[in-house]
Formats: C-alpha cells, structure tokens, sequence
C-alpha cells in the first residue's frame, strides 16, 4: 500500500514547509514600519547592477544571461538584501534547482508567517466567515506569483527579471515602497530550469560557429513546450512544484510571462478573448482584464505601441496556460510578447511594412510603426507590464484578497456550481481499480473533498454500493472537480453568420474520468447518504494468494493499464510470462482472454508481491494453468522508441515508458549503421509526428553538431533498413500522425477517411466513442467500447481485407462522447486501429493519439499489448497448461 504520494511531490511540499519557517529574519533588518531607507540604501550599494554582474546589460543583442548565473545573481542580491529572500524548492527532471526568489518590505519579510495564514484562511470559506475575511483582507497583502519562463525558447523574459529583482531590492521611490510594503512577490525565475539549460547553453556554445544558434530538440526532457499542458494529471515534476507553491502562498494574482510569434501585436496583455467556460470563476476573468488595461495604459504613457488585448482563448479548458489558478481565487494574468530572431537577434520587416498589424482598432489601440523588434524592447516591455501588475495588485490588495481568494471558493461552498450538478458518484467496483485511485489522487492534490459511502444508497434513481465516492458540488473546489468530472459540449459560436466557428484555443474537453477509463455518474438530484471524509487516497490494498501447487500458476487481469507496471518488472527479472489467447475458468472465477499467467515460482510470488502492492491490482493463483492457447511473452522484449527530435509526443512517450519501467533506447541514426536493426529491437514503437523526412533527411550536421547525431538522417537506405526490419520479424507501432509514415514505408492498404476541409470535419481535442474487439490481442482487457481521444490526427478506411480491425469509430448512434464534433457522418464506421502482418512481421497502427500527453490512460493496453504480442511466441493449449516455455536462455524461440 503507498502511504505516501509520490516522492518527490512529498519532498517539494516538505521542502516549502520548511522553508517557510526559515525566512523570518533577514540580516540588517531593522524594526519599524515601512521600508527602512537608510539600511536600504547602504545595502543597495553593495548590490551589482545586472550590467555589473553579468558584463551586459539586459537586451543587449545577441546576449543571454545563463541560467546559472541568474540563480547566482537572484542569491548574491538575497544575502545583501533585506527585501529580499531566495529559496530553493527542489530538483528539476534533469536534476537542475528550481527555486523562488520572495520580494518585500523587511517588515512583510519578517511577518511572512502570519501573511501565509491570512491567504490561507481567506481560503479556507469552511473555517472563515465573511466577516471575518473582510478583516483579514484588511490585516493581509496580497501574493504576487510572478513566473519569468514555463517555455523555454521564449527567452526575454527571463532577462527582464534581473532588471526588476535589482529594481526592487535598491530603489527608493513611491513605487518601490508601494509594491513591497502592500504585496510580496513570489519569483519563479523559471518554471523550467532545464530548458534555460538546455537554450541558453546551446546559444552560448554555436556563438562564432556556423551552426546554428536554436536549440533543435525538446526543451523539457519529457515535454518540451507541452510542460505548460500539464494541469490535469501533473505528471511532471515542476508542474508539481508550481502546484505546491500555488496551495503554499495562494497568490491573488498570478502573472505568467510569455512571448508569442513576431507577425501580431508587440505584447498581449487581457482581457481574453472567446469563450469561456462556466467553471471558470467572472472575478477571475475582470479582475485580470482590470490588470491588462493597467499595463496597457503604462505602456502607452511609456510611448510603447503595438499594445493587444482580446485575444489568447484559454478559458475553455484548462489543460493549458491557466491550469488551476483560477480556480483557486488567482487571477492569472497572461502577457505574450513578440519574439524576435534566434532568441536574441533584431527581427527586421522583410516586406518594407512595419511590424505586426497596422490597422488600429480596439484590440490594437496604437500599432506599431517600426521596421525592427530587438530583444532590448522584449525586456522593456516585460518591465512595465510587469511592474504596472505588480502596482496594480499593491493598490488594491484588499479587493483581490477578498473578491479572489475568498469570495471564489466560498460561492462554490454555498451555492454549488452553474450547472446544477449536485454530485459525481464514483462506484467502488470499477473495471479499473487503478485508474480509479489515479483520478482520484489527481482530486486529492488539487484540494477536492472526497466522501466515501458507509451504507448503499440511491442518488437520481440509482443504487450506490457502500464504499462508493462522492464528490459534492458544494464545496471549495466544487467548480475544479465539475470540470475535471464532467463531460463537455463546446459550443459552437461564430461571431458571425458566414464565420467560421470558434474554436477552443486548445482541447475541447479535459474528462479525468474518460481519459482514464473510470465510470462516473453526474447526479443532478440532492440525496442523502452516510458517508466519511477521505483523508488519504491510496491504491487498493492487495494480499498475494498462498502460493499453488507445482503445476499451478500466478493470474493476473489485463484490464487495468496499471498491468503494465507489473509486466515490466517480471520482464526486467526474467520470469517466463504467458497470457490466455481466450477466456478461461479457474478456480471458480471467469477470466478474459489476454489474461496473464506466471508458473508459481518464488522468484516469481516476489516480483508479483511487490509490483502488484504498488498498483493495488489483485494477483490470483490456480492450481492447475488453463488449457488454452496462447502466448508466452518474450523475455526481456527490446524496445525502440523512434521519437522524433523536438517531437513532444515522442517525449511523452519517453516519460511513459521511463515511468512504467519499459525496457527501451531511442532509435538513434547510429542504429542504421549496423547490418540489420532487429540485431537491436524487437518492437519499434514509432511516436505520433514523426514523419519520412524526419527519419530520412533528418537533422543536418552542417547545422547541428555530433550531440546531435542521433537524430541526422539516415537516407534511403535507412529506410529500406526499416522496412526489413519488419518483414524480418520486427514489430511496428505507429501513432496518431506516424500511421502515414507507416503507410509509406510498408505501402499498407490504407487511405485517409476524414476530409481534410475543417469546415466538413473538425474535432478540436476531443473523446470519440469507439468499438473495441478484446479477442485480438492488441485489444485484451478492453471494454467492448469506451472513447478515444482524437485531435487532428486521422481515421482510416482499409483498401482490402488483409488488415484486422482491432477498433473503429461506430456505425451508427453517438459518435461524440465529449468535446466537439463537426462532421460526425465523416468518421462512422472509420477504422481507427489496425493490424497488420508484414512479412514475417507485424504492424500495428494506432489513428488517434493513444499516449496523447499521458492523458488517455484507458487506451495505454492496446499500445503495450502489442509492444509485447509481436515479438511472443505462440504456445498451444497443452503447452499453456504445462507451463513449458518456448523461449531458450538465449531468447530464441524453441521448435515445438
Ligand atoms: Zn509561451
């Protein structure tokens, strides 16, 4: 049983427990209200400017501070400061420091104890009136979460930073003292310190060289520009952090700091453009529209023009820049400024126009006349939106403390959520226990109450078991969990007859419960129940059965996607694993084809033990193995992953496997030098977006040098190399985009079935029901139908009768089952998975995204299936039940 969440969530939390104790006292502080000038200033003086410090100044063509030294500076200016505190929170992916830089008067500094407590009271509408919360707001300041880069390449804003940290720590104006005596600013100076690695480093390595000076491949290990795609799931550990810091301080204001393409307005500042959710709390929209035009007002009495606003449509879901803020009582506050060439080199007009739309209108107020974009003017704008936020927050901190902090959740708390809904009821016995616990604890981390049922009961009509969760609407966080439980329609608006429909900015949907393959029901009619508060939410506790006798067998169910943990770890011990090609009976209990069975060694009962207590699935065991066909897996199976360089979902599928145990190397063009790549793989698994050219052009090595080598090109003659691979026996796996790929190389008789006209088709992110057959081995453990996700990847149409359909869109009924869909008629009875033999090999394709930023979990199996089907060797129904194995010790396969 996991007594703990994962560890390093556990270790950021602890760290900012700790932390917080810490900053009480800062050296040379002196008592007295307000700033204290004269320490200030003398201590100023020791404090370099960010020119002294790092040998330019910030802007300069051409020049990047790197990261290191930005942590170095943010510390030098924390030991000489007293207004200012550096903390470091924990280790990045890549074992690099993510820290926060805390900002404010020594008096707030030294009271940063009790500041906490006021934010965590206002938020709290259980133990706070509202009366009292009007006098905390009073006695409180509000929390300025300032975040300089999530995306990495978007670089300007993490030199501005240094300019204003240094601003604040020295001046003595009205502004400063405003800012620091009536707010605290809570720096990230990157949500992604590995990224600043990764950019800044390779720009500072190619200056004088030919190559160039663009980082070619993700700038996050597992997500490059997906890190900021995070806020569902929270598999990354920075998106963790930020969730620890966002419940630790609870910022009234959030400003996330990003730049944007060089062909639109300079800087988008709010309002927001499109539509929007009703999850989404109104105050949490105005009161960041308020900030916008704040900044657009600074920057137009600065004489800065090409100022925006009405655009960035991100309240529909939130699985992009907003994430949970809002939803808290932040008001997230965006700005996108424009980017220039090579991260630090002028953008000049190639037309003779000036830069960016010049016709002014109300979302542009002044456009920008001139012909050239510099990174200096990145960093001025970044500085005065910036500090207009940070002195628009300072001047009204009790507004924001109350409208935000407390008024949002205590709505949700008293009146419930627009919809009506008044619960989600999540029956205890699910087909999937393990992704039960994993939505669940996605609840349990964003602060959801959860109740457990202690007796059966009826809610809308239907009977509950006792142990059944409830999750009420009427809560802090009621508004969250009905948009991470609910299912969703998105509307379809036009802002005129003939325009075309606005589309979500990204996902039309974010359903934990479908992704993951969990049943949920909406109840709309209040009911009454005995139910108990979860304090914890764990994984099923499961007890190994005791051992069977010599010819018996280990069982385990293929139906959840936790399976695959426990397969990888009997395939990194070497344990003869076979799976039942059909259903079976043992022992008195009914189990599906695919179901996996492991001859009772004691080697066998630990692995088991241990893999099974993690996922909190059930191992079972039979006295005698069934008499079925099937297959015995191959032992320690090799995986390549063919990821694609600066390919995000090649990334997340690195996470995936990293995170599963998946015996696996990427497929470098290193590979392609020997005879034949089944010396190195048995399963190819092809991530979505990786295409011809990618494999046979590649990266070139006149612009990227030998670091980069595994992604060059490996010509036609690799891509011949790919093709044997599989008519010699190799297995090949293509997601989303890359069936095409496949498609090509194999020539497999296969066409598009989806127009490619939007306005016939378009699914902008959304789950399509789907029917799946659990007798193919790809789909063991599947339910008959369940939806997958689809985004702007294909459907296909088989040209013959040699492909097995493994899963298609339906004939007839819904095809929707959350999001958007234009053109349903389009995908009827469009086949989505496909299997193929190839030679002596085979192919499988995957047309809708099935490890789609780790999202939808409930399709996990069909990929692992057959990463392990290909390679296995069939064993028949006398060999099953005798449990002999047809591997040797040298993973060959034995003659029957
Ligand atoms: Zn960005």
């Amino acid at each position: 049983m996991l007594k703990t969440r994962p560890p390093l969530l556990y270790a950021a939390c602890a760290a900012l427990l700790a932390l917080v104790g810490a900053t009480a006292t800062a050296p040379g502080a002196v008592a007295g209200p307000g700033l204290t000038q004269a320490a200030s200033s003398a201590r100023a003086a020791d404090i370099p400017t960010p020119e002294q410090h790092f040998g330019f100044a910030m802007g300069t063509e051409g020049k990047l501070a790197a990261y290191p030294d930005v942590l170095r500076y943010m510390k030098l200016i924390a030991e000489r400061s007293d207004r200012v505190d550096y903390q470091a929170i924990g280790p990045t992916t890549m074992g690099n420091e993510y820290g926060t830089v805390i900002i404010s008067s020594p008096k707030n500094l030294r009271r940063l104890d009790r500041l906490v407590e006021i934010n965590q009271k206002l938020a709290d509408p259980r133990r706070t009136t509202p009366e009292e919360a009007r006098r905390l707001a009073a006695e409180g300041v509000p929390f300025y979460h300032l975040e300089a880069t999530i995306h990495s390449s978007e670089v300007g804003n993490g030199q501005a930073i240094n300019d204003i940290v240094h601003r604040l720590a020295t001046e003595d104006s009205d502004f400063t003292r405003k800012v620091l005596n009536n707010s605290v600013v809570v720096l990230v100076p990157s949500q992604n310190p590995d990224g600043q690695h990764l950019i800044i480093d390779h720009f500072n390595r190619t200056a004088g060289t030919d190559y160039r000076r663009t980082y070619p491949d993700l700038y996050h290990k597992y997500t490059g520009h997906d890190d900021n795609r995070d806020w569902t799931m929270f598999t990354q550990v920075e998106a963790r952090y930020r969730l620890a810091l966002e419940k630790k301080y609870r910022p009234a204001i959030v400003h996330i700091m990003h730049q944007k393409g060089n062909t639109g307005s300079r800087i988008f500042v709010p309002p927001y453009g499109g539509i929007t959710s009703e999850n989404v709390p109104a105050n949490m929209t105005t009161s960041v529209s308020a900030i916008g035009q704040h900044a657009a007002r600074a920057l137009a009495a600065a004489g800065k023009t090409g100022v925006g606003s009405l655009d960035y449509h991100i309240f529909w879901t939130l699985e992009q820049p907003v994430g949970y803020f809002p939803f808290t009582g932040s008001g997230v506050y965006l700005t996108e400024i424009a980017s220039v060439t090579d991260y630090a080199y002028p953008q000049v007009s190639s037309d003779g126009r000036p830069l960016g739309p010049q016709q002014a209108r109300m979302s542009l107020v002044e456009p920008y006349r001139s012909h050239t974009w510099t990174l200096a003017d990145i960093v001025d704008y970044a500085k005065i939106a910036t500090y207009a936020g940070m002195e628009y927050t300072a001047d009204n901190g009790e507004k924001l403390l109350y409208d935000n902090l407390f008024a949002v959740p205590h709505e949700y708390l008293t009146k419930g959520v627009p919809s009506g809904t008044f619960a989600f009821v999540v029956d205890a016995e699910q087909r999937d226990p393990y992704a039960t616990f994993e939505m669940l604890q996605r609840l349990e981390w964003t602060e959801v109450e959860i109740d457990r049922a202690t007796s059966p009961f009826v809610a809308d009509g239907k009977r509950h078991e006792a142990g059944s969760y409830v999750i009420r609407m009427h809560q802090p966080r009621g508004n969250w969990a009905h948009q991470v439980l609910g299912a969703d329609r998105y509307p379809e608006v036009r802002d005129c007859g003939d325009c075309p429909v606005l589309l979500p900015y990204a996902e039309a949907t974010t359903s934990l419960p479908l992704q993951l393959g969990v049943d949920v029901a909406e109840v709309r009619t209040p009911f009454e129940a005995q139910m108990e508060r979860v304090t914890s939410v764990q994984p099923p506790q499961v007890t190994m059965p005791a051992a069977p006798g010599p010819k018996g067998a280990y069982l385990v169910r293929p139906e959840s996607y936790g399976t695959v943990q426990i397969v990888s770890a009997l395939q990194d011990a070497n344990i003869t694993t076979f799976r039942g090609g059909r259903a079976f009976r043992a022992q008195g209990a009914d189990y599906p084809a695919g179901t996996y069975i492991v001859p009772a060694t004691p080697q066998a009962r630990n692995v088991l033990a241990t893999a099974s207590a993690k996922v909190g699935l059930p191992v079972t065991a039979t006295d005698r193995a069934p008499k079925v066909p099937g297959v015995q897996l191959k032992p320690k199976t090799r995986v390549g992953l063919l990821r694609g360089v600066g390919n995000m979902p090649g990334g997340w599928d690195m996470w995936q496997f990293d995170q599963y145990g998946i015996n696996y190397d990427v497929v470098g063009a290193q590979d392609f030098q020997r005879k034949s790549l089944n010396e190195l793989y048995d399963t190819i698994v092809v991530s979505s977006g990786v295409s011809r050219d990618d494999i046979v052009e590649g990266l070139d090595p006149a612009e990227y040098d030998e670091a980069y080598s595994w992604a060059y090109g490996v010509g036609e003659k690799g891509w011949r190399k790919l093709q044997q691979f599989v008519r010699d026996g190799g297995t090949l796996l293509a997601i989303g985009d890359s069936v095409q790929t496949a498609q090509q190389l194999l020539d497999l008789p296969m066409k598009p079935a989806l127009p490619e006209d939007d306005d016939e088709f378009t699914t902008g992110g959304s789950l399509l029901n789907q029917e799946f057959d659990p007798n193919h081995p790809v789909a063991w453990g599947m339910p008959e139908s369940w939806p997958v996700w689809l985004y702007d990847t294909q459907a296909w149409e088989l040209t013959d009768n040699s492909g097995q359909v493994v899963s298609n869109y339906p004939a007839e009924g819904e095809v929707l089952a959350s999001g958007y869909l234009r053109g349903a008629e389009h995908i009827r009875g469009a086949a989505n998975v496909v299997s193929f033999t190839v030679g002596k090999g085979q192919v499988v394709t995957y047309g809708s995204e099935i490890t789609f930023r780790s999202l939808p979990r409930s399709q996990f199996n069909l990929l692992y299936n057959a990463i392990y089907h290909g390679p296995a060797a069939e064993v028949d129904a006398t060999a099953l039940q005798q449990l002999r194995p047809r591997f040797g010790p040298d993973r060959t396969v034995a003659p029957r």
